[in-house]
């Protein structure tokens, strides 16, 4: 299928891309790397009248690895970031995730922030910047600049703080305190599927190799990333109590791909797994 008709807008600054989308309002549609939103507007689940394509935007494709964390800029594509090893050092669980969205040529395209916004339940970056507690930017010409944290960035399946106008500009993954490990693992049909349940995890240790701190965030269980603190648990070293707490917390559904319990199960096996992997990493960090 094709398209419905829409008014195409490419602009080559920030500031013109916010007055194209401030023009279009609640009709406006970013095109960032395309991976979502045109399969979308091909089957016409979706059919704005505006769609802005911020492709030739200078000053978006920016990737910083610093002390305090990553900031990935809109246009920044998936598989940058995640061949970057200074993203790598500062925030392993970046690459960690990023190796399990789709397929190499989807990377090659689809960008960190696109995912973010487009929050997909299954989709493992938006896990990972809640498990991380990082914000995302947005810019609009009605709000100015400002960071959401990702627990008030997802509000639903698909759905964001974002409204008409704003434009998503970059996203800050905090660096990890010393002595902290961090994994990711999925269960998906095949390789490149979006998983059937996934879980980050980040444990952190005290000096004396006791645990300090331990979360997990799930994707694929819930409408939106479930983060659970299970640092009592697996302080006390009970992982499985850690899993147990977990399932507790989710609201999987059955769909055509898997049931309810079924997700349930694999959360429980991979959380205990994550922590266990997390926890390994952190006593080497
Ligand atoms: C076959 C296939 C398999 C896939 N498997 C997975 C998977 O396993 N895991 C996974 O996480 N993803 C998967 N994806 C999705 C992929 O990761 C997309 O690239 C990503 O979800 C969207 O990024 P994008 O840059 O392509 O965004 P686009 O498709 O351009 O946009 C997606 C949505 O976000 C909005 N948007 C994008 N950027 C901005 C911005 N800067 N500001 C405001 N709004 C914005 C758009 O308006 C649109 O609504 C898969 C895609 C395909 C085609």
């Amino acid at each position: 299928m094709k398209p419905p008709p829409f008014a195409y807008r490419a602009p080559r600054e920030v500031g013109q891309a916010l007055a194209d989308l401030a023009a279009a309002g609640e009709d406006g549609k970013v095109l960032a790397g395309g991976q979502s939103l045109i399969p979308l507007l091909n089957m016409r689940l979706a059919a704005p009248g505006t769609v802005v394509d911020i492709n030739r935007v200078a000053g978006l494709d920016t990737l910083t690895a610093g002390p305090d964390g990553v900031r990935v800029g809109a246009l920044t594509r998936q598989a940058r970031v995640e061949r970057s090893e200074e993203a790598a050092a500062v925030q392993p669980l970046l690459r960690q995730a990023l190796r399990l969205v789709a397929h190499p040529v989807i990377r090659n395209r689809g960008t960190v922030v696109g995912s973010l916004v487009h929050a997909d339940p299954a989709a493992e970056l938006p896990a990972v910047l809640a498990v991380l507690d990082g914000s995302v930017r947005l810019a609009s010409v009605a709000d100015g600049e400002r960071d959401v944290p990702a627990r008030e960035f997802f509000t639903g399946p698909l759905e964001v703080a974002a409204g008409p106008g704003d434009l998503a500009v970059s996203a800050f993954f905090p660096a990890l305190p010393p002595r902290t490990g961090t994994a990711f693992l999925e269960v998906s049909r095949r390789h490149g599927d979006f998983a059937l349940a996934g879980v980050a995890a980040v444990v952190t240790m005290r000096a004396d190799l006791g645990l300090e701190e331990a979360r997990v965030a799930c994707a694929g269980v819930g409408p939106v990333p479930v983060v659970v603190d299970v640092t009592a648990e697996a302080g006390a070293g009970d992982r499985a109590a850690a899993a147990h707490t977990v399932r507790e917390r989710i609201e999987p559904e059955d769909d055509v791909h898997a049931s309810a319990a079924y997700r349930r199960h694999l959360i429980g096996v991979l959380t205990e797994r994550a922590l266990a992997e997390a926890s390994r990493r952190a006593a080497d960090a």
